[in-house]
């Protein structure tokens, strides 16, 4: 297979020979001529990276479960690309929300493989030999791809802030590579993801632009008005419980939640999705009740898949197996707002009649309080409080003032229940500009 396309560094753009189909000067971006067959939108790392800071970030985030360093990293990178926003868009210090194509597609993250090769299986993976000042490239067509670091050249960091300047940000890297995975060529917008050099320490192309999203929606179509998407999973999501898949755009029956699996196939591929079919929805079309499967399936995202014809398959959404009461009450808001604006959070799912209180904190390292473990650390102030009621629901608003500017807080909404115990929320990124 073709090499179609590697990334440069510095201010050695090094083009790729398709960067001579650009024919034209106008400011865009550019088409290698394909787009990703619709059961191409899987993608998976083989997580080789030599280097300690590929992988030294070992702290988890509620919205991207079970996985951390350089698998997190490449997620994320391919999530960007996504229709909407991840789970709550939340996660990436540097941008305020993941999930930005606004395009007629949905990647499919399956974790790891376990090799890698040429031939097309859709995975990432670090080599050793130079790449002749190249930092990674893709060889690809419609059906599938493969994306290659050069390892030995450079340090590769997983983040998911800030990225030393003597390193080469993962995340940004990946964003850009899998833009080519998916027919993108080199744009000649300065800012855009698909610029063809990269600076060490910038994370800058793990944002798609404005020019990264025409192009991906000049292949794959603007996002279709009735694409399914999914706002939260209630319930438990313990294996052999009862959880809820709850959005909108569903059909009635022959709908499939796609989840992560946790077997291995020959290809080195990481398997494939766990397909969990024949459900039907109610509540018009807004939720998905299933059975949580005893086996096959592993913390990570799950997508709804329709049948009929286009995409017809949702963003991913976070999905912890087993991860009842951790996190039971579903938390919603803003992940960034201005300042001398009021933000408004809401919850919902805690048990009913019960005492709760919302707190924000400036840290997100974790506070274990009675066994129960938090997704905020301390000190945590406490900004509203009151009663869950008979809707086991909850609200709380704070006005942001001018000296907010800057910063980010974590917030995370906990009912009190007897006995000393709690049930907490999701944790939300607040990002104040
Ligand atoms: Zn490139």
């Amino acid at each position: 297979m073709k090499k179609l396309s590697q990334f440069g560094f510095g201010t050695i753009a090094l083009l790729s020979a398709s960067s001579l189909m650009i024919a034209d000067t106008a400011d865009s971006y550019a088409l290698l001529g394909f787009s990703l067959g619709t059961g191409q939108r899987d993608f998976r790392l083989n997580n080789n990276f030599s280097d300690s800071a590929s992988n030294n970030n070992t702290t988890a985030d509620s919205n991207w479960p079970g996985y951390v360093g350089a698998d997190l990293a490449i997620w994320k990178s391919g999530a960007e690309w996504g229709s909407d926003p991840f789970g709550d868009g939340s996660g990436d210090p540097t941008q305020n929300v993941i999930g930005n194509g606004g395009a007629d597609f949905n990647p499919l993250w399956m974790g790891n493989a376990n090799g890698h090769s040429t031939n097309a299986r859709n995975i990432i993976s670090a080599i050793s030999g130079g790449g002749g000042g190249a930092i990674a490239w893709m060889y690809g067509g419609s059906g599938g791809w493969t994306i290659e670091f050069i390892d030995d050249d450079f340090t590769f960091a997983d983040g998911p802030g800030s990225i030393s300047g003597s390193q080469m940000c993962i995340q940004a890297i990946n964003t850009h590579e899998y833009g080519h995975a998916l027919g993108l060529d080199h744009s000649n917008v300065r800012g855009a993801t698909m610029w063809p050099s990269a600076s060490y320490g910038s994370t800058g192309p793990r944002s798609i632009n404005s020019d990264d999203q025409a192009g991906v929606q000049a292949i794959y179509g603007a996002q279709s008005s009735s694409m399914p998407f999914i706002d939260e999973i209630r319930g438990s999501t313990a294996p052999g419980g009862t959880a809820i898949v709850v959005g909108g755009n569903y059909t009635a029956d022959r709908v499939r939640l796609w989840f992560n699996s946790d077997v291995f196939n020959n290809l080195q591929s990481g398997g494939d999705p766990y397909k969990l079919g024949s459900l039907t929805s109610t509540n018009g079309g807004t939720q998905i009740s299933f059975t949580v499967p005893t086996s096959g399936i592993e913390t990570g995202g799950v997508h709804v898949k329709l049948d009929g014809g286009g995409e017809a398959l949702s963003e991913g959404h976070p999905f912890e197996l087993g991860a009842d009461p951790w996190n039971k009450l579903n938390l919603t808001g803003p992940t960034s707002a201005n300042v001398r604006t009021t933000v408004n959070y809401s919850f919902t799912n805690a048990t009913n009649n019960v005492p709760y209180k919302v707190f924000y904190s400036f840290s997100n390292s974790g506070t274990t309080v009675n066994g129960h473990e938090f997704d905020i650390g301390g000190p945590a102030n406490e900004f509203a409080s009151g009663n869950t009621g008979a809707s086991g629901s909850g609200s709380a608003s704070a006005f942001l003032p001018a000296a907010a500017s800057g910063i980010t807080a974590y917030i995370e909404a906990v009912t009190i229940l007897s006995g000393g115990a709690f049930e907490d929320s999701n944790m939300i990124t607040l990002v104040v500009n």
